[in-house]
């Protein structure tokens, strides 16, 4: 390939999966409204939440049907939640980023695809869900921290499945270096178990303890610390900016913050680890 057709086939691409973030984005919505209601998913059809109306396939283009009609339900003029178009925007922006940093440089050059985006897609995607519901109701629902369960446990069997089958790889066991996954599992989720046990429940969920061992088994005891101490950094300075302008209520629901620190730290967490360390070897 050419180079200009090269940068051709990178736009399609980035626009391709920003069109499924915007779309998977859609369904976050529906899941974010109805998981604390205890609502199916998938049995009733999406409708406007004040005059019932059910919304045709054509009102449920996301985005840009939010768009066409200005944010206001097409029977009863009802306004319909910012929220909608935040979320869908907020998911594709995620995808996109994931897809940059796992591929970006690899992508067209070595034919190569490093499919863990697909993890990182799904990471993001159910961060994006817990954290407004978090945020909202005080309360990480479980089904999240199992989903985030499932995909640590993927990530492990893409090391071990092929290690299994390809023996004269003259890789060891060691080198699949599953123990730091292993590691970050209680890395951070058992001291703040003992802090949850001292202060009776006070000082931090039972939902972001679990949130901490189920993260830090999918990337690594390196990264969840690094992303805890995001996500406290964070989380205080919003805290007390939100306090003092709104005085909005004293309770913290960590969920977003931590998962603004684990994204980040997905991401990101080498060259942070790095950059930090290298302060001492100088
Ligand atoms: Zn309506």
């Amino acid at each position: 390939m050419t180079e200009t057709e090269t940068a051709i086939w990178s736009v399609m691409v980035y626009i391709m999966i920003a069109c499924y973030g915007l779309l998977v984005g859609s369904f976050l919505n529906v899941v974010i409204f109805r998981v604390p209601k205890e609502e199916s998913i998938t049995k009733t059809r999406s409708h406007c939440m004040s005059c019932g109306y059910q919304l045709a396939w054509y009102d449920l283009i996301p985005l840009f049907s939010w768009i066409a009609l200005k944010g206001k339900c097409r029977k009863c003029g009802q306004r319909i939640s910012l929220q909608y178009p935040l979320i869908e925007t907020l998911n594709a922006v995620f995808w996109v980023i994931v897809f940059y940093c796992f591929n970006g440089k690899t992508y067209f050059i070595n034919n190569g695809v490093n499919w863990k985006f697909l993890i990182y897609f799904a990471l993001s995607s159910i961060l994006i869900a817990l954290s407004v519901i978090d945020f909202r109701t005080f309360i990480i629902p479980p089904m999240f921290n199992y989903l985030i369960l499932g995909l640590g446990i993927i990530n492990l069997g893409l090391a071990i499945i092929p290690f299994m089958f390809n023996a004269d790889s003259g890789k060891t066991f060691t080198d699949l270096n599953i123990y730091t996954n292993i590691i970050g599992f209680f890395a951070v989720s058992v001291p703040l178990f003992i802090l949850y046990w001292i202060s009776k429940g006070r000082a931090i969920g039972g939902g972001d303890i679990k949130l901490m061992a189920v993260a830090g088994l999918l990337i690594g005891w390196k990264k969840i610390v690094l992303a805890f101490i995001i996500g406290c950094i964070v989380g205080s300075v919003i805290h007390i900016a939100r306090m003092k302008i709104s005085k909005a209520e004293h309770i913290l629901a960590m969920g977003p913050y931590l998962s603004v620190g684990i994204m980040v730290a997905a991401l990101w967490g080498e060259p942070i680890i790095n950059w930090y360390f290298g302060f001492f070897k100088k």
